[in-house]
């Protein structure tokens, strides 16, 4: 009851904020209505606990590189993705170019753009088919219901992606990808144009915070150290470079993306699902990152707290 109360209180307190923009860079998500904020949290006991626009359906965007990220770890061990992807914050926007350069054609970490096509590319699969299978059977997996690819989204990211392109083929070119370049980066468009909503964010997360198992379906997604590694990498690397303030007020490992979605994992309770497309400078969600500072305070999650 407490909790949903605490809910409720922080969509109601942060619901007038209107500061930020959404996105228009790819040019479907800027038909979102910047009003939209949804809240969901799901405990690992599978209880759930909403308000707001917590049903209404979003692309996942960079949210999507933790749980591929996680099933990439799954498939191949995470010393071989650590090696060929790094997880160091970069300091620079998610979609550099010039990161990649200054560290002589490392991605340097998997939640920026050219970390996460890296890794979409690492999974073990014979073609792009068979690799955006895995990837959408595994995110549905994190997620207890088959998710589906939003196809205007898709299309319209698809049309105006020169610059994960660019990416790509600059991996390539220092023999970073083990895949194609175009074929890694379709494969990273769909997953990015993956259908979710906030309940959804808040499941997949409580599934990283209860050692893979998703409470709500019983399934081992993944096993509890590719959670944990998952985990380590959202903390220092998740909020674009926002991160280290994020993890400084807030205290939890997170990742955001640019339609306004924000999942934030409490290890061994659970996780909070944010959804609000109106975001700061760095691309992440106002009222996500509000409502979450919030509920990390109110209900004692912080992990660097010791009382
Ligand atoms: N699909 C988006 C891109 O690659 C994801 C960006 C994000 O959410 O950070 O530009």
């Amino acid at each position: 009851m407490r909790v949903d109360e605490l809910v409720h209180a922080a969509h109601v307190r942060y619901a007038a904020a209107d500061d930020g923009t959404v996105a228009d860079y790819i040019p479907a998500l800027a038909q979102a209505d910047p009003d939209w904020f949804g809240l969901s949290l799901v405990g690992v006991d599978g209880g759930v606990h909403e308000a707001g626009d917590a049903g209404i359906r979003f692309t996942i965007q960079s949210i999507s590189k933790a749980f591929v990220f996680a099933l990439a770890c799954e498939a191949i061990g995470h010393e071989r993705v650590h090696e060929r992807v790094g997880v160091n914050n970069t300091g620079l926007a998610f979609n550099s170019v010039i990161a990649v350069e200054l560290n002589a054609g490392s991605p340097m970490n998997p939640m920026v753009n050219a970390g996460a096509i890296a890794t979409t590319a690492l999974l073990p699969t014979s073609d792009a088919e068979e690799r955006w299978a895995v990837v959408r059977d595994g995110l549905s997996r994190f997620a207890g219901r088959p998710l589906d690819l939003d196809e205007e989204v898709y299309r319209s990211e698809t049309e105006t992606n020169h610059r994960n392109r660019a990416i790509a083929q600059l991996l390539h070119s220092y023999g970073r990808l083990a895949a194609d370049a175009d074929e890694a980066v379709d494969v990273y468009t769909r997953q990015c144009s993956l259908a979710v909503d906030a309940h959804d964010l808040a499941v997949m997360g409580a599934t990283l915070a209860d050692g893979g198992v998703n409470p709500v379906t019983g399934e081992q997604v993944v096993s509890a150290e590719v959670c944990r590694d998952t985990l380590s990498v959202l903390a220092s690397c998740g909020l674009y470079e926002r991160s280290g303030e994020w993890l400084f007020e807030i205290g939890l490992p997170a990742k955001s993306g640019v339609s306004g979605g924000i999942v934030a994992v409490a290890p061994g309770k659970g996780a909070v699902g944010a959804f609000s497309p109106r975001l700061d400078a760095a691309g992440n969600s106002v009222r996500g990152q509000r409502a979450c500072a919030y509920l990390s305070r109110a209900l004692g999650l912080n992990l660097f707290a010791s009382a």
